[in-house]
């Protein structure tokens, strides 16, 4: 594994792994408790998505990396309410909208703020008692509600397997959420384009399954600090 901070080592890492990936999926960099020498390293090798799991921690980033103008953010990590705004402020991306409170809450501050981000449920495909994110009969039946909240872009599903999930059982879970962005969209609610599907240690399979955003960190970076 390439040691965090090596730039050299980060820029061939990316760009090995970007040579594997089909050109339709995007590769957003997840880079929470890396300093900024490695969001610099994967600037260089092209990287224009990253993910922050924490929006305190993005916004210091951010500052540092102010001279970079084409950064899209992604916010990947669970989402309080009390945070709401700041996120809506420095992201362009919200992967883990996990409630329809939520939902509503950020409609809400976009309208204010007179943004449009664009935004994935976080779906729940089996029982996962410590994330957060819609089950799929709730997902059901909020949908009218989460199709009325014009000031987000809904386009997205995530997915994140329960930990442990061994290969198969995750091919599973990656197509039940294809499947399930297919039916919410036939259904004409929300037009769901986007699958935010895949991590470092199963994103070939949620490729394979139809994931159009992979999220990787370790397999980019190598083994984040504590
Ligand atoms: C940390 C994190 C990732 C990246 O995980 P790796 O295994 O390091 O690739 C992806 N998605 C979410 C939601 C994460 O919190």
């Amino acid at each position: 594994m390439t040691a965090v901070c090596n730039p050299d080592a980060i820029i061939q890492r990316i760009n090995q792994i970007q040579a594997t990936l089909p050109p339709a999926v995007r590769l957003v960099a997840v880079t929470k408790k890396l300093p900024t020498e490695a969001l610099r390293a994967a600037y260089a090798a092209g990287i224009r998505d990253f993910g922050e799991s924490r929006v305190q921690e993005a916004i210091a980033k951010q500052a540092d990396l102010a001279d970079l103008k084409d950064i899209t953010w992604h916010m990947i990590g669970r989402l309080q309410a009390n945070k709401a705004r700041k996120a809506l402020e420095h992201f362009q991306w919200i992967h883990s909208v996990d409630s329809l409170k939520l939902a509503e809450r950020l409609n809400q501050i976009s309208e204010e703020l007179g943004c449009r981000p664009h935004c994935c449920l976080q779906v729940k495909m089996v029982p996962d008692p410590p994330k957060s994110g819609f089950e799929l009969e709730e997902l059901w039946a909020e949908l009218p509600a989460l199709a009325q909240l014009t000031h987000l872009k809904l386009v997205g599903l995530m997915t994140i397997p329960p930990q442990g999930t061994a290969p198969e059982a995750a091919r599973a879970i990656f197509c039940q959420a294809r499947d399930l962005a297919e039916q919410i969209s036939q259904s004409q609610q929300l037009q769901i384009k986007s699958l935010s599907m895949g991590m470092s240690g199963d994103y070939q399979i949620a490729i394979a399954s139809g994931s159009t955003m992979v999220r990787l960190g370790t397999i980019l970076f190598g083994p984040r600090p504590d």
